[in-house]
């Protein structure tokens, strides 16, 4: 499908999160109508968008509606049934189609295709019953982590097994209730990295610059980019990247999260068909972010070459960090400040992010990990 969308159409999202509400001011400043898809009355996205159809992500009638009213139909997020997507198809313009959906939804299915691209997935078993899960810690050896292989999202669903005979069978037992499960080989980290893609249905596509993230308890917590490694690991990356998106069939903005190990071998950990945290950044560091490049994708308008205009850092702040962040926001000129506007605080929920340009990354990071706000 190559049929180019213009300023004055309407662009439908399902999901109405943060990531809805980005893409959504990178819509409206270029001139789109957008409308938003989602269970919460003026969630984070219909707050920035022309109109919000109030209902689950799964309601086939009110998907169907939401078609029928745009030209075009993007997600937020990769848990959109790709059966839906197929029958949602019939009423208006889909470029992004349901491969990417239906490879990354999937651990098993995401591991195996990042195999048979010829790169290395983490060393991994596939495990439906107890007696399974003590084989494949035999072959893997711990420490190792148990995943659900779907549905995981800032660390939901994973058991770290450090040592396997002082462990908890039963909270074993109650994610295999979810169904098949992977277990990981924890790898030694040296660093966590990622590459934000995006393409256009014409196959041309934009690369962002590598970015280094570190994680907190499993939820990320900060990134940087330019990302501090070898030139042949970035080169790895970028390889990595175009081939996977070329593989997958990328529209619209995908991200590939890494692990680099402590004997710097490159592992692939997952793949988001979505604009990702770690892109943040993008916003201001970029000359488009990662959220114009999604926009420009699902339209198929030109994808340009991405330039880095400078250094940044992103800082998330959960659901523990806003309010003292907000207090704090008047005697931080340097902070772009991006609050969210969920009604509900959670703590570890993700309810906005801060972005400094900076051409001191070591000094701007050490200025955060000094700050109070992020101790817890
Ligand atoms: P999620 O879907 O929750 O993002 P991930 O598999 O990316 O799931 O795990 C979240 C974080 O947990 C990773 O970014 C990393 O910090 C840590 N982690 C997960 N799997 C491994 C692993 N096999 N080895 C080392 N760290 C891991
Ligand atoms: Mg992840």
């Amino acid at each position: 499908m190559t049929k180019t969308i213009l300023p004055g159409a309407t662009i439908g999202i399902i999901g109405g999160g943060q990531l809805g509400q980005m893409m959504s001011f990178s819509a409206k400043e270029m001139g789109y109508k957008v409308i938003i898809l989602d269970p919460t009355p003026d969630c984070p996205a219909a707050q920035v968008s022309d109109n919000q159809i109030v209902a689950e992500y799964n309601d086939l009638a009110q998907l169907i509606e939401l078609a029928k009213r745009c030209d075009v139909l993007t997600y937020e997020f990769e848990n959109v049934d790709a059966e839906t997507i197929n029958e949602v198809k019939k009423y208006t313009e889909v470029p992004q189609g349901t491969k990417a959906l239906t490879i990354t939804q999937d651990r098993v299915f995401e591991k195996n295709f990042i195999e048979k691209s010829g790169f290395s997935a983490v060393p991994h078993v596939v495990i439906d019953n107890i007696f399974e899960y003590h084989r494949a810690v035999e072959k893997l050896g711990a420490p190792v982590i148990v995943k659900t292989t779907r549905g995981g999202y800032d660390g939901k669903g994973q058991i770290l097994v450090e040592d396997p005979e002082n462990v908890c069978y039963a909270d074993i037992e109650e994610l295999l209730m979810h169904g098949t499960c992977i277990v990981e080989k924890k790898i030694a980290l040296k660093k966590e990295v990622s590459i934000v893609v995006s393409a256009n249905s014409s196959r041309q596509t934009s690369i962002f610059p590598v970015i280094e993230n570190v994680h907190r308890h499993n939820i990320l917590h900060l990134s940087s980019c330019p990302a501090l490694i070898s030139t042949e690991t970035e080169n790895k990356i970028y390889q990595i990247g175009e081939k996977l998106a070329q593989n997958l069939e990328l529209v619209g903005t995908m991200c590939i999260e890494f692990f680099i190990s402590t004997t710097d071998e490159v592992f692939v950990n997952e793949i988001a068909p979505r604009p990702h945290n770690s892109g943040h950044l993008t916003i201001e560091s970029c000359n488009i972010s990662q959220f114009d490049a999604h926009i420009r994708g699902v339209c198929n308008l030109a994808m340009p070459k991405i330039k880095l205009l400078q250094p940044a850092v992103m800082v998330n702040l959960l659901g523990q960090h806003l309010q003292p962040a907000k207090e704090a926001l008047s005697k931080h000129v340097e902070w772009h400040f991006h609050d969210y506007g969920k009604a509900e605080s959670k703590n570890n929920r993700k309810m906005g992010h801060i972005t400094i340009l900076s051409d001191d990354l070591r000094e701007t990071k050490n200025a955060i990990e000094k700050n109070s706000i992020w101790d817890v």
